[in-house]
């Protein structure tokens, strides 16, 4: 659906325009994956294994042409040249797409390690991202270095061990409080050196690899997850550290889930909120804008699931 009327516009794309197109499909492309939102739209695609879709236009309005051209010269393509002529756009889309990998600043560390096996990334049958896979593999995640970046934290060390910089890949590799996980991976991979590459590459080796990976991933993440919630909620946590509250808080929408907002919330805390279905919703402003009496009737618009989450916070521009 994004992609049409392609060969008309895919030709005129503005940088503006391309960074439009990109926002939906990077925030489509993290759902697939789990990623957290602040993941680059090169390395969430790729993870997805959907190519950027300007480019995908781009191809699509060549073979437009190229098929209106032919029909022009009165040689219409039969369905052996149309098959041929697809699989050759596939490859052009594939090779600008690696190219445009390559140039990528962002998630740098991410395309470096799936682009060596970019056709076996791209052309498995099995092994989904978990949140936690997903996590080491795109380095954003529960992650000292992470949390500083975004300003979670005051420092980028390892809680763990100490260490200076606790990056995904250190957690992977060099964290002493995880051996005892590692050496279970090692065992039943076979790989001694966990780059992320070799990791990238044993996860596409076998499907025993891919879940040995998914279960340090999962083991390691989650005691990490449980120890940054105790420092955010210890009693002398800084405020730095301290979960944001009263800001915005993230809830799934159901349908039975609105009463439940309506009964938990305290009554004059729901005079005055906003609720924004998705950061695609988001960008074109609020979509419903209501005080208490409306919010009963609410109407869930097209498009979106009765599990969208929805980011419910306190709007004071629309009392
Ligand atoms: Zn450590």
């Amino acid at each position: 659906m994004a992609l049409y009327g392609a060969p008309i516009w895919a030709g005129r794309l503005t940088r503006r325009a391309k960074a439009l197109l990109r926002r939906p499909q990077r925030y489509v492309a993290q759902r697939m994956v789990r990623a957290y939102r602040t993941t680059s739209h090169a390395a969430t695609c790729l993870l997805a294994g959907t190519p950027a879709w300007e480019l995908d236009a781009g191809v699509l309005a060549e073979r437009y042409w190229a098929r209106v051209e032919a029909r022009r010269r009165g040689e219409p393509t039969d369905a052996e040249e149309a098959e041929r002529l697809a699989r050759a756009a596939a490859e052009r889309l594939k090779q600008r797409w690696r190219d445009a990998l390559e140039d990528s600043h962002y998630g740098t560390r991410t395309i470096g390690a799936i682009l060596p096996v970019m056709d076996e990334w791209l052309g498995r049958r099995k092994g989904a991202l978990t949140f936690r896979v997903t996590q080491v593999v795109s380095g954003h995640g529960c992650f000292g270095h992470y949390l500083h970046k975004i300003q979670r934290e005051p420092g980028p060390q390892c809680h763990e061990c100490g260490a200076m910089d606790d990056t995904a890949q250190h957690t992977l590799e060099e964290c002493n409080r995880w051996a005892v996980e590692r050496a279970a991976l090692r065992a039943a991979t076979g790989v001694i050196d966990l780059s992320l590459h070799s990791i990238i590459a044993a996860m596409l080796g076998s499907e025993r690899n891919w879940e040995a990976v998914a279960s340090f991933c999962e083991e390691v993440m989650s005691q990490k997850e449980k120890a940054e919630r105790e420092r955010e909620t210890s009693a002398d946590a800084i405020p730095l550290r301290r979960r944001r509250q009263g800001q915005r808080q993230r809830v799934h929408l159901t349908a039975s889930s609105f009463p439940q907002i309506l009964s938990t919330a305290p009554l004059e805390s729901l005079s005055n909120f906003r609720l924004n279905y998705s950061p695609c919703a988001r960008r074109s402003g609020p979509l419903v804008c209501f005080g208490f009496g409306q919010l009963a009737d609410m109407h869930i618009g097209p498009g979106v699931s009765n599990r969208s989450p929805v980011d419910v916070e306190p709007s004071p521009e629309f009392p």
